[in-house]
């Protein structure tokens, strides 16, 4: 059986196994504490460890050797500045329909009762910090300390270019970190090998501590988030490809199943960014020196679906006090999600988290964020797969503008 399938069918069997522990056998203190937290919980997290260790490494070794191989400065600046405005083009555009499609739906009042605590992140330095400061580091050794991808991005393109610089005179230093970038590959392909089961616990997991039940008083505002994702996964995606490249809709579409699996079940675009690395160079053609940049990238600020989850939930919010919007806050909401969505941190539920920068900016209580709470964690799973999907979207188009790109392997529905 090929890995697409393995993997699809742990996902299903993950997602009844786990339904089926919610629906029959909670509560139960076997299966809560040996089931879920002991099994699950290991197998799952064991998962995430593994490809959050590897990630910067991977990323600050490729960026590095991406960057002395593509030796132009300025082919560099282009292909910077080519993503950077595809990736915020996407993210405007999703935004914008969330916003339309909300406002043509008439929310009811709902519930208090499914009020939920907000987890411990600080709100309010989350949404203050200045998101352009933050993406230098002042110490790369704390960056790399506190997992912080985009610095460890910064820093590896500013080696990279240094070190472009006096390419003759470092070549030593270049072969170590080419055949570092080669080991921690390697590394790569043994943590992907154990996915099938790491999906089938973190989705039997989730499945299993949130019952279907917390939909229930927020189902239109779920079902508007999931509405928007599809639209913007359908026809925004199709749309830019179609503009902006010549690509083929069908072969990317068709080659993403396995990646949206894998960002559905990790929630996290920060932890699957080696497995999309490897998915974007060999199924669909990308050169490695384009897609070790493009990716991380990509993954730290590209975030269409965190963006469409932002724009409905501050429509909504805004209808739940009753806080009329008038034009000027769609474009506050606008640019301030556009914002928020770059400094969200391609980690689970960091989306919510950072929702309060746009409601502090249109006047909406932030104590509404706890109301969502019960059903983000299933919306995270959705709006994950969809800020993955646009990173694979660009990087495929401003590859293909650039001469990156395998066509053979792109037009190849096998691979
Ligand atoms: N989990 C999302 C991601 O990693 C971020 C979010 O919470 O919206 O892309």
């Amino acid at each position: 059986m090929d890995f697409t399938k393995k993997v699809l069918i742990s996902m299903l069997a993950g997602i009844v196994f786990g339904t089926i522990l919610n629906l029959f056998f909670l509560p139960n203190l076997f299966i809560e504490s040996f089931v879920i937290n002991t099994i699950l919980v290991t197998i799952s997290s064991l998962f995430l460890i593994l490809l959050k260790m590897i990630v910067l490494p991977l990323i600050f070794v490729s960026i590095i050797s991406g960057i002395v191989s593509i030796n132009d400065v300025g082919t560099l600046g282009r292909l910077g500045v080519k993503t950077l405005s595809l990736y915020i083009m996407t993210t405007v555009i999703a935004i914008t329909v969330a916003l339309l499609a909300s406002s043509l739906v008439s929310y009811d009042p709902i519930d208090t009762a499914v009020n939920i605590a907000l987890p411990d992140t600080d709100i309010a330095s989350e949404s203050q910090r200045n998101i352009l400061l933050s993406i230098f580091p002042e110490n790369f050794f704390a960056a790399l300390v506190d997992g912080n991808v985009i610095q460890v991005l910064v820093f590896a393109i500013f080696i990279g270019t240094a070190a472009s610089y006096v390419k003759d005179q470092v070549s030593e230093f270049i072969k170590i970190i080419e055949n570092l970038n080669k080991i921690f590959n390697q590394m790569v392909m043994f943590i992907i090998s154990f996915t099938p089961f790491a999906v089938f616990a973190l989705l039997a997991k989730t499945f299993a501590l949130q019952g279907i039940d917390v939909l229930i008083p927020l189902i239109k505002y779920f079902l508007t988030v999931v509405i928007v994702l599809l639209i913007h996964f359908i026809f925004t995606y199709s749309l830019i490809l179609k503009l902006f490249s010549n690509l083929s809709i069908k072969n990317f579409y068709s080659k993403l199943k396995e990646l949206i699996i894998f960002t559905f079940s990790t929630s996290s675009s920060n932890a699957s960014i080696p497995y999309t690395m490897k998915i974007v160079e060999n199924k669909y053609g990308v050169k490695k020196s384009f897609a070790s940049f493009s990716i991380p990238l990509g993954a730290t600020i590209n975030m269409d679906g965190t963006a469409i989850m932002q724009g409905c939930a501050a429509f909504f919010l805004a209808s739940y006090y009753g806080i009329d919007l008038v034009f000027m806050d769609f474009l506050t909401i606008i640019v301030t999600a556009t914002v928020a969505s770059i400094g969200t941190a391609g980690i689970p539920s960091a989306g919510i988290i950072m929702l309060s920068l746009i409601l502090t900016q249109v006047g909406i209580p932030l104590e509404g964020i706890t109301l969502l709470l019960g059903v983000d964690r299933l919306l995270d799973m959705m709006r994950t797969s969809i800020n993955v999907s646009g990173d694979t979207c660009i990087t495929c188009i401003v590859a293909s503008s650039e001469k990156l790109l395998d066509l053979k392997k792109y037009n190849n529905s096998n691979n």
